[in-house]
């Protein structure tokens, strides 16, 4: 059913997008895996034929069930539309390919997860689109930054692996005198913490593999706009580069999504729990937890986050400490799974030296390195908190941390 909006998110995480059959009466959606459909009405051969009540046609144009979750995505984003794709970075891809041309200017947070940094750094360049990576606490670097040709801002909030956070509002009313789009990867956030839309932002994009899915079982990604960009984004990648989202995900998606505010809130009292601990921790030499008032942003925290999210970062002192811990946590480890990835209900620990990411994905120096370290200093843990009891976390931390 198509939920009218006075529903709360709670309501729409579980009801929007999830039609029982009219046919069979099954109370819950089905998969609809069929890759072709029936058509009972003229249709074009094009995908520049399609309208919005365009019936189904074909997979890659259209599926009842990626269609579901994208009313639900888009409800509880506050946007008019959404649309769904194989992963996260495949997203990402969308919004960089079908919004830059050759000659436009690309502006993106210095840190960013690392295949968006990466894709921003290494290919765009080749596809003649100028890009500058900017430390987006720095407003003046942003607005130094803004050039002639500049059409999309992009940043990350809380940014991975960092829990450093952007002022949307601060740079969308930047990038609106440029006549910059801002997209906002909003994975770590969630709706259920951030609504970037509500800030100004143009473009929100998930990587549903993480919260969103909730259960570590299905990759997806996802883009929330208007339904002038959306549709924009639709015809040229979605169905011309053709990374669609499988009906199958799609439905363990939408699972997953219906009970994402009360994860969230679990996600959350659990991590507070944890990183309190963490704090007063003898071997702990920094915890970053936005919900922590020792957090350097706490205030913009509270006044951006309605939840402080599942994910900590915390470091151990210099690399050889922190490689010790690794090394201890790959075997000692009794309930969290030392893996990359985030988001789900198993609680996930993953080590990030701050040099070897330097070589690879951000190669940062100067101002921006610094900016950086004074967050991460010579490596971080990051640490996403699941759903098992806040105790038995704590007790396997205690146990690898010495
Ligand atoms: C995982 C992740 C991505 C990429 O998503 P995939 O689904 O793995 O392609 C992008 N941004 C953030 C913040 C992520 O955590």
């Amino acid at each position: 059913m198509t939920l009218k909006n006075q529903f709360l998110p709670r309501t729409i995480a579980v009801h929007e997008g999830d039609e029982p059959d009219p046919n069979t009466g099954e109370a819950g959606p089905s998969i609809g895996m069929s890759s072709t459909f029936m058509v009972r009405e003229k249709a074009g051969f094009s995908a520049h034929d399609l309208g919005a009540d365009t019936p189904f046609v074909y997979g890659r144009w259209g599926n009842p069930t990626v269609d579901g979750l994208q009313r639900k995505l888009a409800a509880l984003e506050g946007t008019e539309a959404a649309l769904c794709f194989a992963s996260g970075m495949a997203a990402m891809s969308a919004i960089f390919f079908s919004l830059l041309s050759a000659g436009d200017h690309l502006i993106i947070s210095d840190v960013s997860y690392a295949g968006v940094a990466e894709l921003a750094r290494d290919t765009l360049p080749r596809f003649g689109i100028e890009v500058t990576a900017v430390d987006m606490t720095d407003l003046d670097a942003l607005e130094k930054a803004i050039r002639k040709n500049t059409r999309l801002v992009h940043v990350e909030t809380p940014v991975n692996p960092l829990l450093r956070l952007t002022d949307l509002e601060a740079v969308c009313r930047i990038a609106r005198v440029a006549g910059a789009l801002v997209s906002c990867d909003s994975t770590f956030a969630t709706p259920i913490a951030t609504r970037p839309a509500q800030f100004g932002v143009d473009l929100v994009m998930h990587s549903l593999t993480k919260y969103i899915c909730g259960h570590g079982d299905a990759i997806g990604g996802a883009v929330c706009a208007s339904a002038e960009l959306i549709s924009r984004i639709n015809v040229e990648s979605v169905i011309h580069h053709g990374g669609v989202l499988s009906p199958f995900n799609a439905w363990l998606i939408a699972r997953g999504a219906g009970t994402l505010p009360v994860r969230m809130r679990a996600h959350e009292e659990n991590a507070l729990a944890v990183a309190s601990w963490l704090e007063d921790h003898p071997k702990v030499t920094k915890v970053l937890y936005p919900g922590l008032e020792s957090h350097p942003q706490h205030d913009l925290a509270t006044r951006q986050m309605d939840n402080f999210s599942g994910m900590i970062a915390f470091q151990v002192g210099g690399v050889a400490q922190g490689e010790a811990v690794a090394e201890r946590m790959m075997t000692g480890f009794e309930v969290i799974h030392y893996a990359v990835s985030l988001g789900h209900h198993r609680s996930l620990c993953f080590w990030m030296e701050t040099a070897g990411l330097m070589q690879t994905s951000f190669r940062l120096e100067g101002k921006q390195l610094e900016s950086y370290r004074a967050f991460a200093g010579d490596g971080i843990f990051r640490l996403s908190i699941g759903l098992e009891d806040p105790a038995d976390l704590i007790r396997d931390l205690d146990g690898v941390l010495g």
